[in-house]
């Protein structure tokens, strides 16, 4: 190869400075490489394999698909071949290079945040660059499938640039040469790869060979018999799908041949990364027809809302030559997403019966993606519904299902009761709950964000209606009310005056003021007018639109409270006129209840009232 032929280019700056990263530190798992060269030579060996289902005009049609592992000790080399898929000069650079490679950024940054390499490289579309933790430089030879296309290659130190060349190369596929640095000689001795392969790349579909032995067991796990794979292989085989280092929650190994072949393997993760994950949008099932990957990450074998679900799915009612285009509408694949459904909606529900811990850290970390399906899904809501979980005013911080709920309820209760509210400190101080306290009526506590869309969609629970406890027309269970009796309430005329003066003060702010007869501890409380869906669409509204502004409330006054005693004994000696001390009063109730619901514009406002109520009360008599 002569000098001229050698183009120099430079890599993109954010490539620069992750290459900078992984060669000038030292990292405990840097045998990860490994990992990544693999699972990229697997990738294109599994893109040849589909490829060739429909096109035989192909390099090398009769090769076998394979991965070859050489070393050279004395070189201190370590060189991976496979026959896969290959590359063209462009995909080269687009791939190894300058202009993909977005994922070099969100590494990066979830580095910052303290995440370790090795956990996460694989899943920002940057694994390649990893070999630079054990390279002095790297040379990658590569052949496309395409069969009018040269062979190129392509050498860097993994400083800012890196050089292409034409190549000899005549077989179809890629052939890395690792020159290792001086400390990583250990990655040129036949144990020790042989190690890492089993620890990292055991079920990888094709053979990886060494010194023409086979090093990996290649299994598709999900063929086998259920109850013949140890627990271990399962925990072992998620690991190499999802390269998370945690342990799953639970594994769903599903064998079926009615109505419809299925042979799969499904996870529910350890945990979810928000943050860099939200960034995927790859994430999906692998769909296999007889062992053949078709479709690395597939959007439709499960509804949207249990996206979060990892896995393998094969069936022998897909046929082998589907488009990735129809595979949405094949009937198989309907078939397929219904049982996997129900399935893992199943499993949900005997993990909450069977280990109620485990179940419980399910819930605090998917729970949103379960509200999500009861939200937006109608077709498995019975199911989803009893997956919900909820705090209550008397579970003290534990979560309470609806059927525990419901299991609980006084023989006169008809409905299940609930309140909205922003956390649970406010939802907690709310005089919307006065009564329930009293009569030791459980409430639910519905503090996420999600809750006011999921509620719309949620209006009865086994033919119980659910009760927002803010409503006007609440009719209560008769419950006995205990024996002690509040103090003497005002007389007609008295509480008239409070209420003129209350209308006076808030004006248009509120729609009505009344008497309540639910309010025990608390001098006042806010209702809605509406009843239904309407109002919790108002609160989702609020959360969503900046500057919506909902339709007055209803204020309710406790007649029977001090506060409210003292105020009409103020009206009556000020003989109705105005009074400071009221009105601020008045005007702070109100912003209290504002507060209480969230949503209170400006509580700045309230700081020059409260001094000078602070004021009036520590005035000397
Ligand atoms: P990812 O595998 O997540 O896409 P990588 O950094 O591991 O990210 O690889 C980048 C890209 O380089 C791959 O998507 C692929 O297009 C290409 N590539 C890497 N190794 C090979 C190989 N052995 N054969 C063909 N293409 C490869
Ligand atoms: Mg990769």
């Amino acid at each position: 190869m002569t000098q001229e032929q050698t183009l120099s280019l430079e890599f993109k700056t954010e490539v620069q400075q992750l290459l900078n990263i992984l060669a000038n530190s030292l990292y405990t798992e840097r045998e990860i490489f490994l990992r990544e060269l693999v699972s990229n030579a697997s990738d294109a060996l599994h893109r040849i394999q589909f490829e060739m289902l429909t096109n035989r005009d192909v390099r090398d049609p009769e090769a076998a698909l394979e991965i070859r592992l050489e070393v050279d000790g004395e070189a201190n080399t370590l060189t991976i071949t496979d026959t896969g898929i290959g590359m063209t000069r462009a995909e080269i650079i687009e791939n190894l290079g300058t202009i993909a490679h977005s994922g070099a950024a969100a590494f990066l940054k979830s580095m910052e945040e303290g995440q370790r390499p090795a956990d996460i490289i694989g899943q920002f579309g940057v694994g390649f660059y990893s070999v630079f933790m054990v390279a002095d430089h790297v040379q990658v030879t590569t052949r496309s499938f395409q069969p009018n296309a040269e062979a190129w290659t392509w050498t860097s130190h993994g400083e800012s640039t890196y050089t292409l060349q034409p190549a000899d190369k005549e077989t179809r596929g890629t052939e890395i040469i690792v020159y290792l640095k001086e400390d990583a000689s250990e990655f040129s001795s036949n144990w020790r790869l042989e190690q890492i392969i089993k620890k990292h790349s055991n079920f990888v579909s094709f053979p990886i060979t060494l010194e023409e032995r086979v090093l990996n067991q290649q299994t598709a796990l999900w063929r086998e018999a259920p109850q013949e794979v140890e627990p271990e292989r399962y925990d072992e085989f998620y690991r190499q799908i999802t390269l998370e280092p945690e342990k799953p929650l639970r594994h769903i190994h599903v064998v079926t041949d009615a109505p419809v072949n299925i042979r799969s393997l499904l996870f529910i993760p350890g945990r979810w990364e928000l943050g860099p994950l939200q960034l995927r949008t790859d994430y999906g099932l692998k769909l296999y027809s007889r062992k053949i990957l078709i479709q690395e990450h597939n959007k439709d074998l499960l509804p949207e809302y249990l996206h979060f679900v990892e896995g393998v799915v094969d069936s022998e009612d897909i046929p082998l030559n589907i488009s990735r285009e129809t595979i949405q509408s094949n009937r198989a694949v309907r078939q397929i997403q219904r049982a996997l459904t129900k399935r893992v909606l199943k499993e949900l529900q005997d993990l909450a019966e069977e280990d109620a811990e485990t179940y419980d850290r399910f819930w605090r970390t998917f729970g949103a993606f379960i509200k999500q399906g009861v939200a937006t899904n109608p077709v498995h809501q019975e199911e989803l519904v009893d997956l919900l979980r909820f705090p209550s005013s008397r579970s003290g911080g534990a979560l309470v299902s609806l059927d525990e709920y419901v299991g609980r309820m006084p023989e006169a209760q008809e409905k299940l009761y609930f309140i909205l509210g922003e956390d649970m400190a406010s939802v907690a101080a709310s005089p919307h709950l006065d009564y329930f306290k009293q009569h030791n009526v459980e409430v639910l506590y519905m503090v996420d964000p999600l809750d006011g869309f999921m509620i719309q969609m949620l209006q009865t629970y086994k033919e119980k209606p659910l009760q927002n406890v803010d409503a006007a027309d609440l009719t209560l269970p008769e419950i006995d009310e205990p024996g002690d009796k509040a103090p003497e309430t005002l007389d007609e005329a008295e509480f008239d005056a409070v209420v003129a003066r209350f209308r006076e003060v808030l004006g248009d702010r509120v729609k009505e003021v009344r008497a309540s007869h639910m309010l025990r501890d608390s001098p006042c409380r806010l209702v809605s007018p509406e009843s239904g869906p309407e109002r919790e669409l108002q609160r989702v509204r609020r959360l969503l639109e900046k500057d919506f502004e909902a339709p007055p409330k209803i204020i309710e006054l406790n007649r029977k409270h001090p506060l409210i005693r003292n105020l009409a004994a103020r009206i009556e000696a000020t003989s109705k006129g105005a009074d400071p001390v009221v009105d601020a009063t008045i005007e702070q109730l109100f912003a209290n209840l504002l507060i209480l619901e969230g949503s209170l514009p400006n509580p700045s406002e309230m700081v020059p009232r409260i001094l000078a109520l602070l004021e009036a009360a520590t005035r000397s008599q």
